[in-house]
């Protein structure tokens, strides 16, 4: 069982299944949304998070282009989770939310090609797409 938390321990969750898989976004929304160059973010299986308080909290964005919206909490702001547009059962859990070891091990790095130009990506030898991983 991983469990997380935002910032002001408003929301918490739990996740019941071990993460899919897991990777690092650069994408300029991730940029944005954190404030930082990148995102580590693990698919969950879905229907395995469990919000255990601060439901009421949780606010999401929709950017309105098909993209998943981003939630986060309305207290004090935290990136928590996207969500699928469709199956909202489906979310990429920020990795920074997680208690502990999540498990799992970010695996790619995607959207490279937005990378922010005053961070290098590093030299870590995970593959690397310049736009979505998924594309
Ligand atoms: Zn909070
Ligand atoms: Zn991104």
């Amino acid at each position: 069982m991983v469990t997380g938390r935002c910032l002001c321990g408003g929301v918490r969750y739990e996740i019941s299944e071990p993460f899919e898989a897991a990777g690092y976004c650069h994408c300029t929304r991730c940029q944005r949304r954190t404030g930082s160059a990148a995102s580590a973010s693990g698919r969950i299986v879905p229907g395995s998070l469990r919000v255990v308080a601060g439901e009421e909290l949780i606010r999401c964005w929709d950017p309105g282009d098909g993209g998943w919206p981003k939630c986060f909490c309305s207290t004090c702001g935290s990136a928590l989770w996207s969500r699928h547009p469709e199956e909202p059962d489906r979310l990429s859990v920020r990795l920074g939310t997680v208690d502990g070891d999540p498990g799992v091990r970010p695996a790619w790095h995607q959207f490279v090609a937005y990378a922010a130009v005053w961070e290098p990506i590093p030299d870590d030898g995970l593959p690397r797409f310049p736009e979505s991983r998924s594309a």
